[in-house]
């Protein structure tokens, strides 16, 4: 481990089937207790190795959930939020972002007891076009934003932004995602998909390759992917969709359930191999 290098480790608190019934059939519902088994596996977990995370929380599991927020307050965590309801930033403008983040953080500071330090926008959706985003973010009296992924994704990321965390003219700190550079051009690592369809090995290595350029990674994960089942079509998707839309959402619940199963032993083996602090400990 390169000296003083360490990794920040997070998590975006989401009920992955209440996100695909909106996404995908424009149904609320409400969050499963799938989101409360994982969340409490994975305090379990950093509990039993003694290890301090962020939690962004999305308001409204906090409304379902406030004892997860409470404990992982009182197990001194850090608190994030990660909007309300899931809404992606291109699809909202600043006064319905502010709204959102604004109910987000009051429902994550009502259930904690703590304050909100820092925001993750659901699916990394601050791209070039919407970073009014993060002027609403300082306005709200947030320390730091940690939703750039620094590279040109097919659905998120911003080509060229910086590698390492930047205080923006605002006052707030942008705290971008991990990518590698390679023969390639950026690649992204260290979390989510990247972390459960790969194997460990690539994560070990970018975090060496990390720590070598003297760069900090930052990993994050969901509390489905910790699920040991997995996941399921909606009960109403069959008479929703139409074959294609069937097909898709059948396609990425395929992808969202793979790797499942040694995503707990790979989280443990991760945490205990590689020094981990909360994301906004890496401003210090
Ligand atoms: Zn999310």
């Amino acid at each position: 481990m390169a000296a003083g290098i360490v990794h920040g480790l997070s998590f975006d608190i989401e009920c992955y089937n209440q996100i695909i019934c909106k996404d995908y059939l424009g149904q609320a519902i409400d969050p499963g207790d799938e989101v409360e088994r994982n969340t409490s596996f994975l305090l379990d977990l950093l509990d039993k190795h003694n290890k301090k995370a962020t939690f962004f929380f999305l308001g409204n599991i906090a409304r379902s959930f406030p004892s997860l927020v409470r404990r992982a307050v009182d197990d001194g965590h850090e608190l994030g939020v990660h909007g309300d309801t899931h809404l992606c930033i291109h699809d909202l403008n600043e006064k319905s972002f502010a709204d959102e983040l604004k109910t987000a953080i009051d429902s994550v500071e009502q259930a904690g007891g703590a304050k909100v330090i820092g925001h993750r926008a659901p699916a990394f959706s601050i791209n070039s076009s919407n970073l009014w985003a993060l002027d609403v973010l300082a306005k709200a009296g947030l320390v730091y934003d940690s939703s750039i992924f620094p590279f040109k994704g097919r659905r998120y990321g911003i080509e060229g932004w910086s590698l390492v965390p930047e205080k923006l003219k605002n006052g707030l700190w942008e705290i971008p995602l991990s990518v590698n550079e390679t023969w390639f051009g950026r690649l992204p690592c260290m979390g989510g998909g990247y972390f459960r369809h790969f194997p460990l090995a690539y994560t070990k290595y970018s975090a060496r390759a990390l720590s070598r350029a003297g760069r900090n990674g930052v990993t994050y994960f969901h509390p489905y992917e910790f699920e040991q089942k997995n996941a399921k079509m909606p009960d109403t998707a069959s008479e929703m969709l139409g074959k294609k839309g069937f097909l898709r959402l059948a396609i990425s619940n395929v992808l969202q359930s793979r790797g499942r199963k040694s995503m707990r032993k790979k989280l443990e083996h991760f945490i205990t191999e590689f020094d981990t602090v909360p994301i906004g400990s890496l401003l210090e």
